[in-house]
């Protein structure tokens, strides 16, 4: 069975600085950096991935972007600020999403069909962002992780590809993230922290537990690949941050210098698509359930 590869673009360092911190910072060329290393690393095992990028990075490094579609891997958008669900309005979540996905359109000159919400903000809270996407003219989400986090996560949702009817009467595919079950919890094993954090062996174990029921989708982002000291700026502002705040940022270090080689072994294991040829089988079988929101 084929899994997907999906890569959520942004630039850690400055979205961190704004989320984190409240202090403004140009966004840097890392972005740019790592998103090479990963198409690199996917050339290298002839896999086309998905990329979710954000209208603000297609703005500020279009020729990233072109760089991607060339290359042959699937555009999708991650939003264009890079702003949670929770933090917006219908009619400012529709913005976003309307006006990232024109600059790649027109960058590039392919149709866009995907969506990843910032941070898997779509939860049972926030469902109308389901009808905002599929109103912007996507054709499938990729945004409900399907556990419940601290800040995110859809408990109960269904963890197979699902056609969506909207409130209004839209439809869209959501291709839920991957959740492995580990001593009886379920959780997100297949990127970020977990993929970051565990031994090579407890991601095999999942992926190859999850991939036994339906199709893995891994996500990762490319500054987890960046082992290069932030700029000053940065540690000034975590110095003067609280207590809890430097262990949460710390935590994102750790380990980092070995996510390039586990996402190496994944590649030389397992095979991958883009995402949208999975909604494309999906809608071939058509036999899976409907969810009415
Ligand atoms: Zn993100």
């Amino acid at each position: 069975m084929y899994s997907s590869f999906t890569i959520d673009v942004e630039d850690g360092v400055s979205l961190a600085m704004r989320d984190i911190f409240y202090r403004d910072m140009e966004q840097t060329d890392r972005v740019v950096k790592h998103t090479g290393r990963v198409l690199d690393l996917l050339a290298r095992y002839e896999t086309k991935g998905t990329f979710f990028v954000l209208g603000m990075v297609a703005e500020r490094f279009p020729g990233l972007i072109k760089q991607i579609a060339q290359e042959g891997h699937e555009l999708g958008i991650h939003g264009y600020n890079h702003y949670q669900f929770f933090r917006m309005t219908p009619e400012e979540a529709f913005k976003e999403l309307s006006d990232a996905k024109d600059r790649v359109e027109n960058l590039t000159g392919v149709k866009v069909l995907g969506h990843r919400a910032p941070a898997f903000s779509i939860t049972p809270e926030t469902k109308w962002g389901l009808d905002v996407i599929a109103r912007a003219g996507f054709t499938y989400d990729s945004s409900i992780m399907p556990a419940k986090g601290r800040r995110y996560g859809w408990r109960g949702f269904s963890k197979e590809i699902t056609h969506i009817k909207t409130e209004s009467g839209r439809t869209l595919v959501e291709v839920p993230m991957s959740v492995g079950r580990f001593l009886g919890k379920e959780l997100p094993v297949c990127g970020g922290g977990y993929l970051r954090l565990f031994p090579f062996w407890f991601t095999q174990k999942m992926f190859e537990q999850i991939g036994s029921e339906r199709p893995v989708i891994v996500y990762m982002h490319p500054y987890e690949l960046d082992t290069e000291r932030y700029p000053d700026e940065y540690f000034e502002a975590l110095k003067a941050s609280k207590c809890m705040k430097q262990i949460k940022m710390r935590s994102m270090w750790i380990n980092r210098k070995n996510t390039y080689y586990k996402l190496e072994e994944l590649l030389k294991r397992y095979p991958f698509v883009p995402l949208y040829q999975l909604v494309d089988q999906y809608k071939q079988k058509q036999n899976c359930g409907e969810v009415i929101l």
